[in-house]
């Protein structure tokens, strides 16, 4: 991959057909080493969020060696990575997929919300006696953008017989919970662990682990979340009051923290049509959430060269590439008014659930990539005041 100091200064060698995902990967090293140095426990990588390689080999050597995966597809991507750690904490497996993740892969942690899943585990791996074995419970997903709630999640009924059949088997029992993706309020994480405190103490059952998922935010227009700092903060004070807390290891698993600042996206305007702008991702491509997640991207004007035409800015609506309708992105993506066909825009923070959720629908979903050494233009992380995400620069000098 080709290094540039920024979208500009590639585009001033490059007139890109397909639209570009710009990888920083420092961001991703800086975000991870964050989480390294700051979470009381132990930090995987939620592979789904962006499973290609430059980010697995970004967050692999800035220390994570845990990975959660859900499938032996992400598996196999991720044992590309030396001493990786499995964690198959998809509470919903086939008898084959658990198997060939134990036998062949490697994996001993499996997460389970059912008698019917953990005797699946049991059977699929021949009673094997070096499982850890995470019992997904269910937790209300109140605080979160976007929530995952529903599909899995053992009831507090449940759990007690659940945890105790699972104690008699496993060499090591955990409890794992996610409170929604993009939490917004640190405090989900606290009273996540306060009901996780409660269901051992009335099951009467020790476990050795505690999973707090994922759900950890990312900066976005309309989303400026509380510093990770009182998520942390929540998390060792709620920790702290655990009846195990002696015997008892944290873990989460942060997607979209340590990867979102890590890419962007560049497209091209292809037309303009008042105020929307028809560009050449969308949809179906990295821009998902853009469409269907109500997310806002932080937006500015990257075209090399461009006369400074005044302060003046304009919400724009956007459409993707495809023929269909739905490929409409709302915005609003503020850019100064005189944005038109031709020009480039540079979309942040798509590094997480942005190229994994492309599809080819229209023969589009290729992209070429680059990679850059400037600031993304939002960050959780960077001591320096954010870029301005909107201002269109005039690089003549
Ligand atoms: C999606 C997922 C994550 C990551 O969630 P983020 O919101 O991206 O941090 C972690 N754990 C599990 C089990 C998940 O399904």
């Amino acid at each position: 991959m080709k290094v540039f100091s920024c979208a500009e200064d590639y585009l001033r060698h490059h007139r890109p057909e397909r639209p570009v995902l710009a990888f920083r990967p420092h961001a991703a090293t800086r975000a991870t080493k964050w989480f390294l140095d700051n979470f009381p426990g132990r930090v995987l990588y939620a592979t789904k969020a962006n499973d290609s390689q430059p980010i697995l080999d970004a967050v692999a050597a800035a220390g994570i060696r845990g990975f959660d995966v859900a499938s032996l597809a992400e598996i196999e991507r991720v044992k590309s990575i030396e001493g990786a750690e499995l964690y198959y904490m998809n509470p919903i497996k086939s008898r084959g997929a658990i198997a060939r993740a134990y036998y062949e892969f490697g994996a001993r942690c499996f997460a389970f919300d059912s008698h019917d899943e953990l005797g699946k585990i049991l059977v699929a791996t021949g009673g094997a006696e070096d499982l850890t074995l995470f019992l997904r419970i269910a937790y209300p997903n109140t605080h979160s953008l976007i929530p995952l709630e529903g599909k899995y999640g053992a009831s507090a009924e449940e759990v007690p017989s659940l945890l105790l059949r699972a104690r008699q088997h496993a060499a090591r029992l955990g409890i794992a919970f996610h409170v929604g993706s993009q939490a917004v309020v640190p405090a989900a994480f606290g009273e996540a662990l306060n009901q996780v405190g409660q269901l051992i103490v009335a099951s009467g059952v020790m476990v050795d682990a505690v999973n707090l998922g994922g759900g950890f935010p990312a900066r976005y227009p309309h989303s400026d979340p509380p510093g990770l700092d009182c998520y942390i903060g929540e998390i060792a004070k709620a920790a702290n009051v655990l009846v195990v807390k002696h015997a008892c290891e944290l873990l989460c698993e942060p997607g979209r923290a340590l990867v979102a600042e890590a890419e962007a996206v560049i497209v091209r305007v292809d037309a303009r049509r008042g105020n929307a702008l028809y560009i050449n991702d969308g949809a179906f491509g990295s821009l998902f959430d853009a469409a269907y997640s109500g997310f806002r991207f932080p937006v500015r004007c990257v075209t090399p060269d461009r006369e400074d035409v005044g302060a003046a800015e304009t919400a724009f609506s956007c459409y993707g590439p495809t023929c269909d309708s739905a490929d409409y992105l709302p915005g609003p993506f503020v850019l100064p008014d005189a944005v038109g066909e031709g020009d480039y825009l540079e979309i942040g923070q798509v590094g997480a659930y942005g190229r994994v959720l492309a599809n080819r629908f229209n023969g589009f979903g290729d992209f070429e990539e680059v990679r850059l050494t400037d600031e993304p233009m939002l960050s959780m992380f960077a001591q320096m005041e954010p870029r301005k995400p909107h201002v269109l620069r005039s690089a003549r000098i």
